[in-house]
């Protein structure tokens, strides 16, 4: 399958591994949005939120645990911070295989959605 991120969790293309299992790969985020931007995704291939199914429930949870346990190793669990899953066209997702962005380090803007960006319905 040509996924670029199945190709980082086969090692076949480079990045920047913050934490790795049998489960989950988490990775600086090539172009960061926040002082501290990584990706954690799932080893098994899954395109979008909307392909989860009742089976990846533990994996999922681990998904986020795992996000919690990074930035708490990187010490702004306790400032907070962001975590966020893009599906399709209006979430902005451009990369498709499931991934949870862990973003923190300084306060982060809110809310997302930008009335220049409105299109008719
Ligand atoms: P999305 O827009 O799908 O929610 O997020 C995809 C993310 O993947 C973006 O933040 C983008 O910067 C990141 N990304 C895209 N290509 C690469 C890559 O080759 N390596 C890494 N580390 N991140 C990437
Ligand atoms: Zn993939």
């Amino acid at each position: 399958m040509d996924c670029l991120f199945c190709k980082i969790v086969n090692q076949e293309i480079p990045a920047d591994i913050l934490y790795e299992d049998d489960l989950v790969i988490a990775f600086s985020d090539i172009n960061p949005q926040a002082p501290f931007h990584c990706l954690v995704i799932p080893k098994k291939h899954i395109s979008t939120l909307n392909d989860i199914t009742e089976q990846d429930r533990e994996l999922v949870g681990h998904m986020v645990a795992t996000a919690g346990k990074i930035a708490a190793d990187k010490g702004f669990a306790q400032e907070g911070y962001r975590t966020v899953f893009n599906c399709n066209n209006h979430g902005g997702q451009t990369v498709y295989h499931i991934h949870l962005h862990v973003l923190g380090g300084k306060p982060l803007g809110w809310p997302p959605y930008q009335d220049t960006l409105k299109t008719p319905v």
